[in-house]
């Protein structure tokens, strides 16, 4: 009996779950690991959006909601964008979605037809070559490197569209480099996308972890003529520390919603009505947690760089915003301890290699690079505590020195 689909063959299972499933599994088995893997903030959810799930459960708020989310929610989500990115939907413009995972995977599963091309500059958020791959299309990658930032250039871009181009997609600040846009950035890739026939996806799911003040911008807010083609995804998750409650939203062109909405009232209908209605406190309550958890993950960025950049041969930007560190191993890799190792594992990914043994013998748990298109580097998510991340990167030269030898 073939039990499986021919349509899994493209898919990989997400490393940054399989590293934390491995790392849970030595801690339970005794020993103390350091998670550098997870992908979700570790604070817990405000209470005043715990309260509003409370009372709505309370209130009977139990039932099936609209597919695409409840009027109320929706409206909060249309609020957001007019006072916070100075962008104006109308409700047939907006799609909730379980997790902003899931409205990108609807969206390409209603736009892409097999063949299209996606640009993905990399390094790239592990899911979205994966769907892209699923809803049959074809993900084209514009690499970019520490050198230059983690950032595309306009140029870059144009040379990678073709007329099988269909969709680009945006992150900024950028899981996992934690590299940001400027406006000036965000403008003159704009000067190339307004005169193509391309949708933009942009993710801000990380809009809200922006450090040193620096100014949040994606294409729609750029132009009129640019917002009718750019399809926003966003969520709560790690905005407000929402990752288990599963809500994420999309905004774009009226035709897009619709067709995602059949998509979803196919599959999984409505998102959860109790995280809606938490969603809606969120959005609309209190924004003072969001600022302290902000200022945590701050101190804790430049802690983990600084710490980082003291281990020799390791190269780490200051990321500009989200919560991930992304040190490149480029000169670890030439250590004769290294190369030592490369040969006895047979392992081609030196990222992966690193991570492994760095789980196993030193016990931290880091994400390899090569899950993100780039094997140079590994990714380290400081959402965890200061003692702990000075246990971590200790462990981490620790293992360099010893490699060194
Ligand atoms: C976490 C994350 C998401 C979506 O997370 P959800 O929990 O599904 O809302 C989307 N894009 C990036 C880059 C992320 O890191």
């Amino acid at each position: 009996m073939k039990l499986v689909a021919k349509r899994l063959d493209v898919v990989e299972p997400s490393p940054t779950l399989a590293i934390t499933a491995k790392a849970n599994q030595l801690k339970a088995s005794g020993l103390d690991v350091v998670g550098f893997g997870a992908g979700e903030p570790d604070f817990d959810t405000p209470s005043h959006i715990k309260e509003a799930a409370k009372k709505a459960m309370d209130a009977g708020k139990t039932k099936y909601t609209p597919v695409s989310g409840t009027p109320s929610l929706k409206e909060a989500i249309i609020q957001k964008f007019q006072k916070e990115n100075g962008l104006k939907y109308e409700k047939n413009q907006i799609i909730v979605g379980t997790g902003g995972k899931q409205v990108i995977y609807n969206f390409f599963l209603a736009t892409l037809n097999p063949g299209d091309e996606v640009i993905i500059p990399a390094p790239y958020w592990v899911s979205y070559a994966d769907i892209v791959r699923l809803a049959e299309g074809t993900p084209v990658i514009i690499e970019t490197n520490i050198k230059n930032g983690f950032k595309i250039t306009p140029q870059e871009l144009k040379s990678a569209i073709t007329k099988k181009t269909k969709v680009f997609i945006f992150n900024s600040p950028s899981n996992p480099t934690g590299a940001a846009y400027t406006r000036k950035d965000v403008e003159a890739l704009v000067s190339i996308l307004e005169n193509e026939d391309i949708i933009t996806v942009s993710d801000d799911i990380y809009e809200k972890i922006i450090y040193d003040n620096l100014e949040f911008v994606n294409p729609a807010m750029i132009s009129e003529k640019m917002k009718e083609k750019t399809f926003i995804v966003n969520g709560v998750s790690k905005a407000y520390s929402m990752t288990g409650w599963r809500i994420g939203y999309g905004a774009g062109h009226p035709e897009i919603v619709k067709n995602m909405d059949t998509m979803q009232g196919q599959s999984t209908s409505n998102a959860s009505s109790i995280s809606q209605a938490a969603a809606e406190a969120a959005l609309t309550g209190d924004q003072k947690p969001v600022a302290d958890m902000l200022k945590a993950f701050d101190e804790r960025r430049k802690l983990i760089v600084g710490l980082l950049r003291e281990i020799p041969g390791i190269e780490c930007r200051m990321p500009e915003g989200a919560f991930y560190a992304f040190p490149y191993l480029t000169d670890i890799y030439k250590l004769p301890g290294f190369q030592k190792l490369a040969q006895e594992k047979q392992e081609t990914s030196k990222s992966k290699l690193f991570c492994d043994v760095l789980l196993e013998k030193y016990n931290v748990a880091c994400v390899p690079g090569i899950a993100f298109g780039d094997d140079q580097a590994i990714r380290l998510s400081y959402a965890l505590g200061e003692a702990d991340i000075k246990k971590g990167v200790a462990r981490i030269k620790q293992m360099v020195e010893d490699l060194s030898k």
